[in-house]
């Protein structure tokens, strides 16, 4: 059982969020697209930058990491093997200790191919793979391996708190509820999360539970969401894997 660091966001370009991760001065961060953020929060709050974790190559998730080694010198930077700037690649099952914790690598490709997600003990940080009420665009992999990877998270715990990199989360909602209009966990989350938009909070983190009951792309096998897809594509019912690449279809005109 590890003791549980504190976890906050950091705001980047439109809608990034890049996490930190403190426990007393040490800091890691999750995905610094931006240094000056960064680099800003940690003197604020006295911070020694322990470590940096990358998702995948994106620039909105990498373009800090040369800056931040410039200002830390040696500074572990851990991800996949592909990134400028890595110092630890990981891969599927890597292990690795930070000084107040351990997190589990996981393989988690779709939106790229090299993208890996991180497990600490209920807490997973998984970058454009899964967000609030939605999932990353498959820019290099196939639906079917992110359906693949969004099983594998659907594995872990259901309280399991979710960090994804973006704050897309009401948008994925009215998506959501053209699919699904009728779930009402959806209802109730639609509402909670614009008044915290509105208060201009996070909706995130989010928890697994909460996903699975209100994510259309962690509900492909519900009879609900195949009926919705069918009847939008005019296609017959097919299997999950095809539920699913026309669900992300659709969201990608919607
Ligand atoms: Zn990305
Ligand atoms: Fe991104």
């Amino acid at each position: 059982m590890q003791a549980m660091f504190t976890v906050t966001p950091v705001r980047a370009f439109t809608d990034n969020y890049i996490w930190v991760l403190q426990d007393g001065d040490a800091a890691v961060v999750v995905d610094p697209g931006d240094a000056t953020p960064v680099n800003h929060f940690l003197h604020q709050q006295q911070l020694r930058l322990e470590a940096i974790l990358l998702t995948h190559h994106h620039a909105d998730h990498t373009g800090g990491v040369a800056a931040l080694q410039q200002t830390w010198p040696n500074l572990p930077v851990y991800g996949p093997a592909n990134i400028s700037g890595v110092t630890h690649a990981v891969q599927e099952g890597s292990q690795i200790t930070l000084s107040f914790a351990q997190a589990l690598v996981m393989e988690v490709p779709g939106h790229t191919l090299d993208h890996v997600a991180y497990y600490f003990e209920k807490a997973l940080f998984c970058g454009d793979t899964l967000f609030g009420a939605g999932c990353g665009r498959v820019f290099e992999g196939t639906p079917q391996q992110m359906l693949a990877s969004l099983k594998k998270i659907s594995q872990l715990p259901a309280s399991t708190k979710i960090y994804p990199a973006h704050e897309y989360t009401l948008a994925n909602l009215r998506f959501a509820l053209a699919v699904e209009a009728n779930n009402p966990v959806l209802a109730i989350r639609s509402s909670r999360d614009q008044a915290l938009r509105e208060r201009d909070q996070a909706t995130l983190p989010s928890t697994l539970s909460l996903e699975l009951a209100s994510n259309p792309f962690l509900r492909t096998a519900q009879t609900s969401i195949q009926q919705a897809v069918a009847q939008y594509s005019e296609q017959p019912f097919s299997d999950e894997a095809t539920t699913f690449a026309l669900l992300r279809a659709w969201k990608n005109q919607f």
